[in-house]
Order: C-alpha cells, then structure tokens, then sequence
C-alpha cells in the first residue's frame, strides 16, 4: 500500500491544474491519469477559446504543457485507472488500481464526463475529422460548411444555433416530430433561417474517407433511408458524468453528477471534485480549470487545518 497525501484521480485541465496547484503547495501529488491522459480535450484537435494562445492550440498540446508544467512543481503522474474506492471509512481513502493501491489522506476527483454516442459506423473513425461533440470548441472549422447536428434537447439546439454564426446550413436531425429544448431555445431554433429541421430521423452512419462527406439516415416513420451531404457532423445527444466509481459513496444529483460545496468538497469531508463530473452547466476548458485550482486551494487547507 502506497501512502499519499493528495491523489487526484484524473488528468484532464481540471485534474492537471489541481496538481500544478497542490505541487506549488508542496503536497507532490499523485495523479492517477484514467485511460485517456488529458481526458475530453485530448481528443480535440484545435483548441482556440483557452485564454493565453492567440493563434490557438491544439489539445494534446495543451494537455502536454499542463502536465509539464504540474510535474515542474513536482506533480507525479501514473498512467493507471482506478477502479475501486472507499471513502466511506473517511480519511485515509484507499484507491485501488489496476497495478496497485493508495492510501490517501485527501482525495481530488477530477474524472470528467462522456458525451453520449450514438454507437453507429463511422462515429469514433471520424471524431476530429468532422465528427464533432462540441460546437463552441470545433464550430468555427466550418465556415461556409454544411453541417448537421444529431439531437432535439437544449444542447442541440443551444449547438446548431452557434453553428448558424459560421455554417452555410445548419440541419438538426431528430428522432421524433417534438423537440425536448424548452420553449426559448424552441423558438429561437425555429426561427432560425439557416437550421432546418430533419424530423423523424435517426442517423445510422457516417460516411467518409478520411473526413465526413454524408450520412446514412432512416425515417423512423416511412422507413425510408436517405444519403445526406455533409461537411460535419455535431452529436448532441447529452452528456453522462463518470461517476460510476462513486455510487454509494458520494453524494450524486439524479443525472450522477456529484454534490460540492463551495469549498468544492463533496459529502465525504477530504474527498473534493472539479471539472465536469460536477459541472453539467459550463462544460470549458476555462471552467475545469478554475474549477480544479479552487479544489486544490480547498484540499491544502482542510489538510492544513487537521494537522
Ligand atoms: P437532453 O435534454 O437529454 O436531450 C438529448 C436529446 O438527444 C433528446 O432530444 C433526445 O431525443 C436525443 N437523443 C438521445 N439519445 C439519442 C440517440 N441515441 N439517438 C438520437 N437522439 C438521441 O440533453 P441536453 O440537450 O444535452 O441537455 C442536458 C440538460 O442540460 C437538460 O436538462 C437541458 O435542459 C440542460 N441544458 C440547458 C441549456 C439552456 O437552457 N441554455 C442548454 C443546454 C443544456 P428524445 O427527445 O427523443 O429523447
């Protein structure tokens, strides 16, 4: 059993500020990355709303400095998954890997959440080459594109509405006849004169060599299938938190998104959470990190205040 003051289990920008914070508190933190180093952002290709890069960056780069500059304060990273915890007997918590375990006398957790799939051909091939699950981060790549947007909640219609700002035409394709977004977002997409409204329609593949160029849908009324031109496809179809480990132990909402308070510790007094897996609103790179910087604040001083 390794002993730990402070583990932060994840390693995307909330996770990696809260080890750059609690490495220049002289608490050498472990990080535990998850199967993805970097998490979310890793896997997009340009990044140009995260303040400091007026030229913009890409996500591996900027999951790289992040990690580089953690590890300069002394941030210690493994390449490792956890998968069991319990924080229910409280301080120390023990973690266990899939190569060792942890004693940890505060605990940070920094594991983000998943956009939702749709589990079609073409999906995963295509992410960064078309396939997209965020306009805000990838919309202005498609200046004077078509493109499509998957989904009828809030989201999508909050995400085919920013596209209108770059896009030739926007289609928001939807599986029933009624939207699920409230009625302002309702209206406003509506309204719009560059969306139009693909109804009764679920997309079944995406098409391209390389990049997107179509996608394979069925009328889930008529049943007929139609091959659509497009440049880009944004799935909107929600967002889960990954916070499966947690069940039982931490206080959750009933969408499994954990519990903070404002001194960002959830129900287990020690245990603290940034970045998405207690964020379902804002959803930035911007905001995991001030996010993850305050986590750490918070641990350092409940560490300091045991003592
Ligand atoms: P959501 O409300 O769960 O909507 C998901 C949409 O995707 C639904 O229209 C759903 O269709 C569709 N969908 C789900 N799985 C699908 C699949 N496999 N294939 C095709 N379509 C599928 O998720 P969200 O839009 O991300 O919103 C999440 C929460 O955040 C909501 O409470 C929302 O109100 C809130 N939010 C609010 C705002 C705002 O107020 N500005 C903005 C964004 C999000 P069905 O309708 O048929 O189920």
């Amino acid at each position: 059993m390794k002993k730990e003051k402070v583990v932060i289990i994840g390693s995307g920008p909330a996770g990696l500020t809260a080890a750059l914070y609690a490495a220049r508190a002289r608490l050498e933190p472990l990080v535990i990355s998850g199967n993805q180093l970097g998490g979310q952002i890793s896997i997009t290709n340009e990044v140009e709303n995260y303040p400091g890069f007026p030229d913009g960056t890409t996500g591996p780069e900027l999951v790289e400095l992040m990690r580089n500059q953690a590890e300069v304060f002394g941030a210690r990273m493994v390449i490792d998954e956890v998968t069991e915890v319990n924080l229910t007997t409280g301080s120390p918590f023990t973690l266990t890997t899939h190569s060792e375990t942890y004693e940890a006398e505060a605990v940070i957790v920094t594991v983000g959440a998943s956009s939702k799939r749709l589990g079609i051909p073409g999906e995963e091939e295509l992410i960064g080459r078309g396939v997209s699950f965020c306009a805000t981060c990838d919309g202005s790549f498609f200046r004077e594109k078509d493109v499509v947007v998957v989904g009828g909640g809030d989201s999508a219609l909050e995400e085919g509405l920013f596209l209108t700002r770059f896009a030739n035409q926007v289609q928001v394709i939807h599986r029933r006849d009624q939207l699920r977004a409230g009625e302002a977002l309702k209206r406003r997409g509506l309204g719009s004169e560059k969306i139009e409204f693909v109804w009764d329609t679920v997309v079944e593949e995406i098409v391209g060599n390389g990049k997107v160029e179509a996608i394979r849908t069925r009328n889930v009324k008529t049943g007929n299938a139609t091959d659509l031109s497009t440049d880009g496809v944004f799935i909107s179809i929600g967002h889960y938190p990954n916070s499966s480990l947690f069940e039982g132990q931490l206080e959750m909402d009933g969408k499994g998104y954990l519990i903070v308070d404002q001194k960002m510790m959830t129900s287990v007094p020690g245990v603290f959470a940034a970045g998405e897996i207690m964020d379902p609103v804002f959803r930035q790179i911007a905001t995991s990190v001030g996010q993850g910087s305050s986590a750490a604040m918070m641990a350092e001083r409940w560490l300091h205040e045991r003592e």
